[in-house]
């Protein structure tokens, strides 16, 4: 075996570290393609940390380019982002260890209520008035209040008056990522019936958002008053249908290079022998930073300006990249994912390898990869 350094190359240099660099300037483009489909006020969903690209980063963006609202799963994340200086209207609507009511009214959190039970704690816990959206299921069974509860959401929203105050309206569509928009017809209709009781309880005025990226894209009878965007500030549009721009790089180091002759066993268990000689780069990202451990034939990551194949199992910390004729030394940065295309792959690229979605690619990317924003 032919060692690729020699022992001449010991000049200490610091690697480049693996990074996720967010791209707010792709983030702007996208908010601004979701722009050109819709008319009404835009809400930038930057829960799970802004898909993985930094939600204050992101919400930035966002509003810079536009964007009215914030949302976000609850309370603790919009307040830390009125920490980062965001201003604009923030909705929470999960809240899995139950509400703050008081951090709600203090930094002017509205808050998603899907059933009576959480109106009542709601109503028994605010001091100060708390602005709240009536969550409504419009036919997914996942939150959201159900139709025969809503004659007692609306009662106890009366009777709460001057500890809540309802400002809005919200269902969410179970199967706009088939782009078709017969797939919505049943939800918006649930969602003007949830409207118009509303009204008719005297609720009103309210804001009524059903849409998310997908919707928004694809089927105008879904944009109500708001759309709520997420995957798409992060270049993805769940129903495929819009090319939006991948908003985030990440990038690693090469830590070990080396020549391989034919037959040789890559990795845990062997699974992958080379067919010829080749040169073989261990790349210092594994599962434990979110590269997925099962990957169809195929998976790549670019070095040097093209596509290289994953070979073997994909490791804790690292994957093995077979690079052909081409020898790549110690310290060269690899592409694993990237809005450019070609030998760069994208994050749906990723998905498919994974058998997964974009959403589960740039929400799994672990904490040592560090961030930086172009
Ligand atoms: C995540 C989420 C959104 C955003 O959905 P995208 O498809 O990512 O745009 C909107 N509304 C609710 C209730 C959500 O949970």
């Amino acid at each position: 075996m032919i060692p690729l350094l020699t022992r001449e190359s010991t000049a200490r240099t610091r690697l480049h570290a693996p990074t996720l660099q967010t791209l707010p300037a792709a983030v702007a483009e996208n908010l601004r393609r979701v722009q050109e489909a819709v008319s009404v006020p835009i809400m930038a969903v930057v829960k799970a940390d802004g898909y993985g690209h930094g939600a204050a980063t992101v919400a930035q963006a966002a509003v810079d380019a536009g964007a009215e609202w914030l949302g976000v799963t609850e309370v603790a994340e919009a307040v830390a982002l009125r920490d980062a200086g965001l201003t604009v209207p923030i909705l929470s609507w999960l809240n899995p260890s139950g509400v703050d009511a008081a951090a709600a009214a203090a930094h002017r959190i509205d808050i998603a209520v899907g059933s009576p039970g959480e109106l009542r704690e709601l109503i028994a816990d605010a001091d100060e008035p708390v602005r709240v959206h009536l969550h409504l299921d419009t036919g997914m069974a996942r939150g959201g209040c159900p139709l025969e509860e809503w004659p007692e959401l609306f009662r106890l929203a009366r009777a709460g008056r001057g500890r809540v105050e309802v400002v809005g309206v919200m269902g969410h569509l179970p199967r706009a990522d088939e782009g078709d928009p017969v797939a919505n017809t049943a939800a918006v209709l649930r969602m003007r019936q949830g409207r118009d009781a509303v009204l008719r309880a005297g609720l009103g005025p309210v804001i009524v958002h059903l849409a998310a990226t997908a919707g928004a894209l694809t089927d105008p009878a879904t944009h109500f008053g708001m759309v709520r965007i997420g995957a798409g500030l992060v270049g993805i549009d769940p129903s495929e249908r819009t090319a939006l721009t991948g908003a985030a790089r990440w990038t690693a180091p090469v830590v070990h290079s080396a020549f391989a002759p034919a037959s040789t066993a890559v990795g845990y268990g062997g699974t992958h022998h080379t067919e010829v000689d080749t040169h073989l780069c261990v790349v210092g990202v594994g599962y434990a930073d979110g590269i997925p451990r099962e990957l169809r034939p195929g998976a790549g990551v670019e070095i040097g300006g093209t596509r290289h194949p994953i070979v073997g199992r994909v490791s804790m910390d690292q994957i093995v990249v077979d690079t052909g004729s081409a020898a790549f030394p110690r310290g060269t940065v690899a592409t694993v994912f990237g809005p450019e295309g070609g030998a760069v792959p994208s994050v749906q690229e990723w998905a498919r390898w994974a058998d997964s979605i974009p959403h589960t690619v740039v929400t799994g990317i672990g904490p040592r990869v560090q961030r930086s924003v172009a």
